[in-house]
C-alpha cells in the first residue's frame, strides 16, 4: 500500500520549528519544494506557508493536518534560498520563519487576516461560475470586502481557499494584505484604428464625413502623427496630446477607434539611451586582471579604491563577464535611493535586463521582480539589503558597494541581519564571485584581508589623475577665543563658500543631524519638552512646525508657552540641516541652497529632483546629512565644509572612530571630481586628534593601523564577536531584576566568555519600555560559536520560566553595528 505524503513547511512566524502537514492523494503530484500551500495553523488562522521538505515520514507523536491548497503552479524559490534563511536564523539567533517575513514580499504572504476584495476593475459576468464560488462573487459585488471568517461563514465551510483561489485567478477578487497594497496587475488602455480605416482611400473618405466633426478630425491627425506605422497608441497619450477627452471617446465609440486594454509592467522603463562600457584605463585594468584571478581561485575579492577611482567601471565589466556565462549578478549599494546615478548608468550600460528593488516599491512592484528574477528576465539586480533574498536562478557574481556602509545592516525588527555578510554566504549556495568594495572598507573586512581570509586588490589613483582634495582644519577654539564666527560658522569658511560661488563652482556642506537636530528649551526655567514614552527630547520640524520624538514616531504640535512655567521664552537650540539651511539663507542672500536630509526627501520634493536640480547648477550650496556623503558624483563640486566633526568624533560607540574615517573620507570625496582640484574644510575643536591627519593625507591605511591597535587593546571586534542583549519591560524594577539575572545565567553558561552589564542605555526607555543592555564578547577563532549561541537560548528560555518575567521582552543582537 502507498504510504501518505508529508510535507514540511514554514510558517511566516516567530515559531521554533518546522511543522508537519499531510497531503491529501490528489495533490501529491502538484507538490514541490518552494511552493506555497495553504494550512491552517492554530484554531482559525490560515496562513501561506512554505514547502521545505516532502517526505513519508508519518510523525510519531501526533496526528498531522491536512494542508488545505496548494497555491502556486511552480515553486516561487528553491532549496538554495531556503537554505539561506535557515543560515541566517541560526546564525542572527531567529527563526527561520521571522526571515521568511522580511524576505517574500507582503503579496505573497497572505494569510487569515487578509481580506478579501473585489476586483475594481472586474467587469464581466460571473454566471458561469461554480455554486459556492457564485455565491462568493455575489457576496462580494455587494460588500466589496470581505474577511476571511466572513467567508467561512458565507460558504458554511472551514476550507475556503479553493473558492477564494479560484475568484482570485478569474480576476473577480484580490487579496488585501494592506490596503495599499493589492497585488494587481497594472491595466493600460490603448487605442488602434480600426483596420478598415488603415486603408488610405478609406480614411480619406472617413475625413470627408468627419468634415463638420473638427475636434475629432484634430484627434484623428494627432493619432496618425503619434502612432505613427505602429497604429497602437496608449490612450492616455492620445488624449494629453489632443487635450480632448471626449472627442477620444467619441471615436471609440463609432468604433473608428478601437480600445483595448493591456496589462503593462508597473516599473517604469525609463527611455534608455544605450551607453557603450567604457575602456578601462592601466590602473583599472590591472586591477581587473587581479580581480580575475583571484575569482579563479574562488576568493572573496576586496576591492579598496579611492574614491572617484572608477570602482564602477570595473563592477561593468566583471558584470559583462558573469552576463557571458549566463549567469545573473546582484549588486548591493547601501541605500537604493542615493545612488540614482549608479542606476541610470548600469541601465544605459545593459538596458532592460537591470531590474532595481527598492525599499521604495511597494509589494505589488516587488513582487513583480521577484517573478522576474525566478524567470530570469532579470540578469541583474540593483538593490539595497533586502535584494539578498530574490530568488536568483544561476547567481555568478555578487558585488557589495561601499561595503563598509552601516545600513547593510538591519537593526529591526529581527532577523537582524548584515546583508554583506550573508552576500558571501549566498555566493556560496551558487558556486559566485564575491566582491567587496569601498574606498574606505570596514575594519573587519580589511582584518579579513590582513589574514588573507580575502584577497585584496588596490586602486590608488583617481580617474583622470584628478589629485584628491586638500584638506584643511579650522581650529573651532581658537575661532571662540577671537571671536571669529557668526554663529556655527567661522568667518573662513564662510569666506571660502563666498569665493567658490562667486566662481560659480557648487559646495557641499556636511552636517551629521544624529543627536544634535534642534529641540526647544524655555530660557526661564530650563525646561525642555520630551516625549512622554521614551527617555528623550522632541526634534522641533520648523519646516511642518511640530515636535517629534525619532524614536516612537510621536508628534505634538509645536508649542508657544512653556509648559512648566506658563512663559513664552521657548528658544530653538541645536543645530539641525534645516537650521543651516535657514542660516545660510540669510548669511548668502541671492545664493540658491538646498538641502538633502530625510525630512527633505520626504518633505519638500524627492531625492532625485533635489540631486538633479544641484547638478543642473540650479543650486549653489547643498546642506545635507550623511547623504550627501554617499556615492554622488558631481562634476562642479569643488568645496565641501564639514560643520562640526567633534560630534562625530564623540559619539559613544566602539566605532566611532571608524565611521568618523569614513564618513569624512567619503564626504571629501565628492569636492573635485572632474578636472579641479578640490577643497575640504573641517571645522572642529580637537584638531589635535590624530584621526585628521589621516583624513587630511587619505591615509587609509595609517588609520587601519592606528585603529585596530584600539580594538586589540579594548577587545573589540574585529578581536571578538558581539552579542548584544537588551531586556525590555514597562516596569524599572523588573527590567533591573531580570536583567540582573539573565546576566548572572549567562555567566554560568557561557563560561570563558565576557559579559559585560547590565547597563542603562544612553536612550534608557523607549514606547514606555525600559531598557538594559547586557554586552556578550566572544572569543575569536576555534570555538563552538554555535554551541554558545544554543546556551544564550537556553539561559533566556530559562529566564522566561521564572513567572515575574513572562512578560520580558528580550531582544538578541548578534554582530551589532
Ligand atoms: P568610484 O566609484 O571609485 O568613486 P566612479 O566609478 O564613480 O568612482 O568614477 C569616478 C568618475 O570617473 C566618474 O565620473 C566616472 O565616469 C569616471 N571614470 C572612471 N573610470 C573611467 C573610465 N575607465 N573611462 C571613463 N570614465 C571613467
Ligand atoms: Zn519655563
Ligand atoms: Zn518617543
Amino acid at each position: 500500500m502507498n504510504k501518505a505524503t508529508f510535507v514540511d513547511i514554514i510558517l511566516p512566524l516567530a515559531l521554533p520549528q518546522y511543522y508537519t502537514y499531510a497531503v491529501p492523494f490528489d495533490q501529491v503530484d502538484e507538490l514541490a519544494i518552494g511552493k506555497r500551500v495553504i494550512v491552517q495553523f492554530g484554531k482559525q488562522k490560515m496562513y501561506a506557508a512554505i514547502i521545505q521538505k516532502i517526505h513519508r515520514e508519518k510523525p510519531a507523536e501526533f496526528l498531522p493536518k491536512l494542508i488545505e491548497s496548494i497555491i502556486d503552479e511552480e515553486p516561487i524559490l528553491s532549496i538554495r534560498e531556503i537554505k539561506l534563511w535557515e543560515w541566517i536564523a541560526s546564525y542572527y539567533m531567529c527563526t527561520v520563519g521571522e526571515v521568511m517575513n522580511a524576505a517574500l514580499p507582503a503579496s505573497l504572504k497572505l494569510s487569515s487576516d487578509s481580506t478579501l476584495v473585489w476586483h475594481p476593475e472586474f467587469e464581466g459576468s460571473f454566471h458561469h461560475l461554480k455554486d459556492k464560488e457564485y455565491i462568493l462573487a455575489e457576496a462580494l459585488s455587494l460588500q466589496k470586502k470581505i474577511s476571511w471568517s466572513e467567508i467561512q461563514k458565507i460558504l458554511d465551510k472551514k476550507y475556503v481557499y479553493p473558492e477564494v483561489r479560484s475568484l482570485i485567478k478569474q480576476g473577480i477578487a484580490l487579496i488585501l494584505e494592506e490596503l495599499n497594497e493589492k497585488y494587481k496587475p497594472k491595466v493600460e488602455s490603448f487605442v488602434t484604428l480600426h483596420e478598415f480605416y488603415q486603408d488610405k482611400e478609406n480614411l480619406k473618405v472617413l475625413f470627408n464625413e468627419l468634415s463638420k466633426a473638427k475636434k475629432q478630425i484634430d484627434v484623428l491627425m494627432h493619432y496618425i502623427s503619434l502612432a505613427h506605422g505602429k497604429h497602437k497608441l496608449q490612450k492616455s497619450i492620445l488624449v494629453k496630446a489632443s487635450s480632448d477627452n471626449s472627442s477620444v471617446n467619441r471615436l471609440i465609440d463609432k468604433d473608428i477607434l478601437i480600445e483595448t486594454k493591456e496589462e503593462v509592467s508597473r516599473l517604469t522603463k525609463a527611455d534608455i539611451e544605450s551607453l557603450k562600457n567604457d575602456a578601462l584605463n592601466a590602473e583599472q585594468a590591472e586591477a581587473l586582471i587581479q580581480i580575475q584571478a583571484h575569482f579563479k581561485n574562488d576568493r572573496v575579492t576586496l576591492l579598496q579604491g579611492v574614491t572617484g577611482s572608477g570602482k564602477t567601471h570595473i563592477y561593468f565589466k566583471l558584470m559583462d563577464e558573469a552576463l557571458a556565462k549566463n549567469k545573473q549578478v546582484l549588486l548591493l549599494i547601501p541605500e537604493i535611493s542615493l545612488t540614482v546615478q549608479l542606476i541610470q548608468r548600469l541601465q544605459k550600460v545593459f538596458g532592460h535586463k537591470v531590474g532595481v528593488y527598492h525599499s521604495k516599491y511597494n509589494s505589488s512592484e516587488r513582487v513583480e521582480i521577484w517573478n522576474k528574477v525566478l524567470h530570469r528576465e532579470y540578469e541583474i539586480v540593483v538593490g539595497a539589503r533586502s535584494a539578498l533574498f530574490l530568488p536568483f536562478q544561476e547567481l555568478g557574481l555578487v558585488i557589495v558597494d561601499e561595503e563598509h556602509d552601516s545600513s547593510y545592516k538591519q537593526s529591526d525588527p529581527s532577523p537582524r541581519y548584515q546583508a554583506r555578510d550573508c552576500s558571501i554566504v549566498l555566493a556560496s549556495l551558487h558556486k559566485a564571485n564575491v566582491l567587496l568594495a569601498s574606498a574606505t572598507p570596514s575594519l573587519d573586512s580589511a582584518r579579513n584581508a590582513e589574514l588573507d581570509k580575502f584577497a585584496k586588490v588596490m586602486l590608488h589613483e583617481r580617474f583622470g589623475q584628478t589629485p584628491l582634495p586638500l584638506v584643511h582644519l579650522i581650529d573651532m577654539k581658537i575661532i571662540h577665543e577671537t571671536k571669529q564666527f557668526d554663529s556655527h560658522y567661522s568667518f573662513e569658511l564662510l569666506n571660502q563658500i563666498k569665493a567658490v560661488v562667486a566662481q560659480k563652482e557648487q559646495v557641499i556642506l556636511f552636517q551629521n543631524r544624529r543627536g544634535f537636530s534642534q529641540y526647544l528649551l524655555c530660557t526661564t526655567c530650563g525646561w525642555i519638552p520630551k516625549c512622554h514614552q521614551c527617555d528623550v527630547s522632541l526634534t522641533y520640524h520648523k519646516y511642518a512646525d511640530y515636535l517629534a520624538c525619532h524614536y516612537c514616531g510621536f508628534k505634538t504640535k509645536n508649542k508657544t508657552k512653556c509648559v512648566a512655567c506658563g512663559s513664552q521664552t521657548l528658544s530653538i537650540k541645536g543645530f539641525g540641516t534645516e537650521k543651516v539651511e535657514d542660516e545660510l539663507n540669510a548669511l548668502f542672500p541671492g545664493v540658491r541652497i538646498d538641502r538633502l536630509d530625510l525630512d527633505a526627501i520626504k518633505g519638500k520634493h524627492g531625492h532625485e529632483k533635489i540631486i538633479d536640480k544641484f547638478e543642473n547648477h540650479e543650486v549653489d550650496i547643498l546642506v545635507g546629512t550623511q547623504m550627501v556623503t554617499k556615492g554622488l558624483d558631481f562634476s562642479n563640486v569643488t568645496m565641501v565644509g564639514v560643520l562640526n566633526a567633534d560630534q562625530l568624533l564623540c559619539y559613544p560607540d566602539y566605532r566611532a572612530t571608524e565611521r568618523a574615517f569614513q564618513l569624512m573620507v567619503q564626504v571629501s570625496g565628492r569636492a573635485g571630481r572632474k578636472a579641479k582640484r578640490g577643497n575640504v574644510f573641517i571645522q572642529t575643536s580637537q584638531v589635535s586628534n590624530a584621526i585628521f591627519d589621516f583624513v587630511k593625507t587619505h591615509d587609509y591605511a595609517s588609520f587601519y593601523a592606528h585603529e585596530i591597535f584600539n580594538r586589540k587593546q579594548f577587545y573589540y571586534p574585529p578581536f571578538c564577536r558581539l552579542i548584544h542583549i537588551q531586556v525590555k519591560h514597562k516596569e524599572v524594577d523588573i527590567v533591573n531584576r531580570a536583567a540582573a539575572d539573565l546576566t548572572q545565567l549567562i555567566k554560568l553558561t557561557t563560561k570563558h566568555n565576557m559579559v559585560l552589564g547590565p547597563t542603562q542605555p544612553s536612550v534608557s526607555k523607549i514606547k514606555n519600555l525600559y531598557i538594559r543592555d547586557i554586552l556578550c564578547k566572544i572569543e575569536k577563532g576555534n570555538i563552538d560559536l554555535a554551541g554558545i549561541k544554543l546556551k544564550l537560548k537556553e539561559a533566556i528560555e530559562t529566564l522566561h520560566l521564572i513567572k515575574e518575567y513572562k512578560s520580558v521582552f528580550i531582544k538578541i543582537d548578534v554582530d551589532p553595528q
